[in-house]
């Protein structure tokens, strides 16, 4: 059983008009098995928060604490977290030209490690989630993400944790821009993680419709850089119906 514990966080970053306060005062924690979908609107500091747990250079804790299982996550560089743990998909994943998906994989996933994974398994485990996962034999020989649609980059996210297991997940806007089917195939993968490995996942979302396929245990409502509420997938249900105005009437009185 691992915790990933958020305290107190507050976080910004440098615009040209000054420094800016983005995240003021999250407090959350995360426990193995567990999945907590954060939901808010657009601007409401929901990929910062992403990107700081990654430790993304460009956001700046100012306050707060983030560890797991008691172990200071801000002191570890990007690579340190990863071998602790705790894995990132991008919003915008990047490409990498050059590098195929079958070396990138099974690099990163010999430093994840600590060491190499074993070369007879590991092909077969590649080609078994890959196939779980509807990515076409040929993404192997590919480089990482180049000419990539946004449904198979979204794929190629869950192929990694499938393959990296992590403890803790943290997936942003996993859902955004893809069909029915596309969607289907990846809440599946997240789905299949999450009890194989008894993962702790942070779904990160602006719309409910990706908690049909995975359902949260706790929906936090983000608002204006903080948890503004936070209760059990009814919460998800009434965004669903009233929209963020409740939440955000208060900002504007
Ligand atoms: P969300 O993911 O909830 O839409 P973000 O975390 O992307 O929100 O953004 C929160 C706020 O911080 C927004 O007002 C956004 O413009 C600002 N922001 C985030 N990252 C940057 C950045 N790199 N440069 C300038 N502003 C940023
Ligand atoms: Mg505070
Ligand atoms: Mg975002």
């Amino acid at each position: 059983m691992s915790t990933l514990e958020i305290k107190d966080l507050h976080v910004s970053i440098e615009t040209e008009q000054g420094v800016k306060e983005i995240l003021k005062g999250v407090t959350l924690t995360i426990k193995s098995g567990e999945i907590h979908a954060i939901m808010g609107p657009n601007g409401s500091g929901k990929s910062t928060l992403a990107s700081t747990i990654a430790g993304h250079p460009r956001y700046t804790v100012t306050s707060g604490t983030i560890t797991m299982d008691g172990e200071n996550v801000l002191d570890m560089a990007v690579d340190e977290r990863a071998r602790a743990g705790l894995f990132l998909a991008m919003q915008y994943p990047v490409e990498v030209p050059g590098v195929t998906m079958t070396n990138f994989l099974r690099t990163a996933k010999t430093a994840i490690d600590g060491e190499a994974p074993k070369l007879r398994t590991w092909a077969k485990d590649v080609r078994a989630a890959m196939e779980k996962l509807k990515i076409d034999a040929d993404f192997a020989n590919r480089n990482v993400n180049e000419g990539f649609s946004g449904g198979e980059k979204k794929r190629v996210e869950i192929l990694q944790l499938e393959l990296f297991k992590p403890k803790f997940a943290v997936l942003d806007e996993t859902d955004s821009g893809l069909d029915i089917d596309a969607l289907r195939v990846v809440s599946d993968g997240v789905n299949r993680a999450q009890e194989s490995n008894d993962m702790g996942t942070l779904l990160i979302t602006h719309y409910t419709r990706i908690l049909n396929y995975i359902k949260p245990d706790f929906v936090h409502v983000f608002v204006d850089g903080r948890v503004a509420e936070q209760g059990g997938p009814e919460l998800a249900d009434e965004l669903e119906a009233n929209g963020y105005d409740r939440f955000l009437a208060p900002l504007k009185a």
